[in-house]
């Protein structure tokens, strides 16, 4: 098979794994028919063609369409056909269809399970996933210890946590050994409508964490079509949000692209993490970053819309169990 040409999408280093990655990221949770249902051939084809346009970052869990996004991941990247340290992969552990177990043993299962599924010998990254439906005392004893002991087994090259409400992240940072933890995946707090991310910059950056910072449309509620019906948010925050939107469409401007641009601004984010199903939304995403780096941001349209979200400015909604 012919090389793919790739044009150069902006790559940035990840902490201190040494890893490069885009400053886009491609979120398979779609592939999973999350967001609606995603053939494969939809699937295949906007994996290749994020690939081809310079992604090479992608992320998964088995608990995405039960098992589905993984499987879907697994035959896109097969189907490029290049050599496996071309391309960056994630997926999760602890969190599936039928509920959480962070304990060792299914973790140590799990990893044998997404390999399979992705057709991959190794992943790059295993993340816990959504740790605040667990306990965080678990997380920091048991799970960890294990993800460590698949890092020395090969089966992943860097380990990591995933989790809506960003103290938990300083509770696990506080209680393991320094770099032990190699990322993070936050979500949901890194654009228009919620940006608190930012003012934990500094503390990943001491710990030498990586930061993957996911949702970048708010799980649908930055976009035309608006979110799904699961999606978590008050109905206050939703038609904050649809207004947006509607004020955007008005303006002939596209609520995605400035909430791509919005996330990919700030430099000390490694990768923007977008879920995506067809090809059009890839060339979407990519070319909101293309032309940031050409023209900058649209500050007088960001101002218009922080206006119709001000009073929903950083709103989230709960996630988790209560801990002990
Ligand atoms: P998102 O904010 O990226 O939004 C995805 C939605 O936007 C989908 O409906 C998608 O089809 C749509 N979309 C994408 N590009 C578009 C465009 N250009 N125009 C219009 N609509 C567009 O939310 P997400 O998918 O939940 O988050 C991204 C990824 O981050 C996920 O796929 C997953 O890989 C990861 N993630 C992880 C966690 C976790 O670990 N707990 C949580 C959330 C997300």
């Amino acid at each position: 098979q012919a090389p793919i040409p790739r044009p150069n999408l902006e790559l940035r280093p990840l902490g201190n794994t040494g890893l490069k990655v885009s400053c886009v990221g491609f979120g398979a949770s779609p592939l999973g028919s999350v967001f609606g249902p995603c053939s494969e051939h939809d699937a295949v084809a906007s994996v290749r063609e994020a690939f081809r346009l310079g992604i090479n970052y992608f992320d998964t869990s088995p608990f995405y369409g039960g098992t589905m996004s993984e499987k879907m991941l697994g035959k896109g990247l097969k189907a490029l056909g290049v050599p496996r340290n071309e391309y960056i992969v994630s997926t999760k552990c602890g969190r599936y269809k039928e509920g959480f177990d962070f304990s060792a043993e299914r973790v140590t299962r799990s990893i044998e399970e997404s390999l399979e599924r992705l057709q991959l010998d190794y992943v790059d990254i295993l993340l816990c996933h959504d740790i605040e439906f667990g306990s965080l005392d678990q997380v920091v004893n048991e799970t960890i210890p294990a993800l460590q002991k698949l890092k020395e087994a090969g089966k992943t090259r860097f380990i990591g946590i995933t989790g809506l409400p960003l103290s938990v992240f300083t509770y696990v940072l506080d209680r393991v050994p320094p770099g032990t933890v190699d990322v993070i995946l936050s979500y949901c707090h890194y654009s228009i409508n919620d940006s608190t991310l930012v003012d934990l910059l500094p503390y990943l950056k001491s710990k030498g964490v990586g930061v993957i910072s996911a949702s970048p449309l708010a799980m649908g509620l930055l976009t035309e079509n608006g979110p799904p019906e699961w999606h978590p948010a008050s109905p206050e925050l939703k038609a904050a949000c649809k207004a947006a939107a509607a004020y955007c469409k008005e303006k002939g401007k596209s609520i995605s692209k400035l909430a791509m641009q919005y996330g990919l601004g700030n430099k000390d984010i490694p990768t923007v993490l977008v879920g995506m199903k067809s090809v059009k939304q890839v060339e979407e995403n990519v070319a909101a970053a293309t032309e940031l780096a050409t023209f900058g941001k649209d500050h007088q349209a960001l101002s218009e819309i922080n206006a119709i979200l001000s009073s929903v400015k950083n709103q989230t909604w709960p996630s988790g169990i209560q801990q002990s």
